[in-house]
């Protein structure tokens, strides 16, 4: 003790508020607050140094007793965002820290706190006792920082996420908007002036909405994979996460929200089993490889022996398939060959030069290319197995393997 109490009187050699002295110490004792601990040092050193009036510290100069200003200003700042929990963080004339770390090297201390350290944790217990909510520090949904040297406060707020799946009964829209390739948005000739290749997409009848009710800034969609614009989205839907920036409602009516996209997209799209979601689902989502399951039609162009059908199963039935990049993806993608498993293949329907096909195959499964071989380059292919060219009339999704019902 006798080392601290040397310590605590070359510090009082100084003008000090008890919080400064007492975070000289700050690592001695737990369950104490530094003001506490400052009363007790000053007690014990017993040099009779006189408490420093709150703006006569010399280390803090004066910033301990603006606490509760400075609680009330992020309050205020934050009463427009919904939040369950908050951190407050501060930013602090960086000429008063670094005359705190050289203090602490002129006597000697070695069990200190920043102030900066301390003044986020007083102001964040004001804060919590007056919402009553509490401070977070892993996740919080609102992140206070308060510039103490010009009294303004930045409210962090983190974003909301919404889980939903849809469904897509319309051909020819895509899943997420799609700026104008002529004009990538502004509006031209080309687009009519809208900026966009498509009228709508899943996300502009998806997004808005989700937007709507959380009174955000601006929306991102997370697709667990995606369709082509002519495939349809049946079954169990696409599992997909809205991401809302600065959200100032983040607890939704999800239901209400079901509703409005359903009856607002008229049929063409529709979702289900919304609720809430996080940025770990989202990183899930974005690295799924669930297998999908598809309908296809197969137009033959020419008449061809309808038992070679039940080759098509009987070769790609639980069989490994080897995929080149195709043709139509190989300028934007490495050449690679890929084995991809084909789980299930059923006929579900055949007539004259067309029969229905069910798939179910490995994510990342190219399957026009499964069909239709892409000169060789996916082997084996139906066209190959039937021994005649043919080409995909429709393909749908009717399953995303991530869960079975
Ligand atoms: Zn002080
Ligand atoms: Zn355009």
């Amino acid at each position: 003790m006798s080392e601290r109490l040397e310590i605590a009187g070359r510090a009082l050699e100084r003008s000090l508020c008890n919080h400064c002295l007492g975070r000289l110490f700050a690592t001695v004792s737990r369950g104490l607050s530094n003001v506490q601990r400052g009363t007790i040092v000053r007690f014990a050193s017993d040099c009779g140094a006189p408490l420093a009036a709150p703006n006569d510290c010399t280390v803090c100069r004066g910033l301990f007793s603006e606490v509760q200003k400075f609680a009330e200003m992020a309050m205020s700042a934050s009463a427009p965002y919904e939040h369950a929990n908050f951190l407050v963080g501060t930013k602090i004339d960086p000429e008063v820290s670094e005359a705190e770390e050289q203090f602490w090297v002129d006597i000697g201390a070695r069990e200190t706190e920043s102030i900066k350290s301390e003044l986020n944790r007083e102001i964040g217990k004001v804060v919590e006792a007056t919402i009553g909510k509490p401070a977070e520090f892993a996740k919080p949904d609102i992140v206070l920082l308060i510039d103490t040297m010009f009294d303004r406060v930045v409210v962090d707020v983190a974003p909301v996420f919404v889980y939903g799946r849809y469904r897509k009964h319309s051909r020819g829209i895509p899943q997420t908007h799609w700026p104008c390739r002529e004009c990538r948005g502004k509006g031209c000739p080309r687009c009519a002036g809208k900026g966009v290749m498509y009228e709508t997409s899943v996300q502009g009848l998806i997004g808005p909405v989700v937007m709507r009710h959380a009174g955000g800034d601006e929306e991102a969609f997370h697709g667990m994979g995606r369709e082509d614009i002519d495939a349809l989205m049946l079954g169990n839907g696409r599992p997909f996460v809205v991401e809302v920036s600065r959200p100032r409602k983040r607890s939704l009516d999800y239901k209400a929200i079901e509703r409005e996209i359903n009856d607002s997209a008229g049929g063409t799209v529709d979702v289900a089993e919304m609720r809430r979601s996080s940025r770990a689902e989202v990183r899930g989502i974005k690295n799924a490889d669930y297998p999908k399951t598809y309908r296809v039609r197969v137009r033959f162009q020419a008449d061809f022996d309808h038992r070679k059908l039940n080759d098509i199963v009987r070769v790609l039935d639980e069989k490994p398939i080897s995929q080149l990049t195709p043709h139509r993806v190989a300028h934007r993608r490495a050449n690679l060959e890929r084995t991809r498993i084909i789980h299930r293949v059923e006929i579900e329907s055949a007539e004259a030069l067309e029969a229905v096909l069910v798939i179910k195959a490995a994510s990342g499964t190219y399957i026009k290319e499964l069909v239709h071989g892409d000169d060789g380059r996916t082997k084996p292919s139906v066209a190959e197995i039937v021994g005649v060219p043919c080409d995909v009339v429709e393909l749908d999704v009717i399953r995303i393997g991530d869960k079975e019902a």
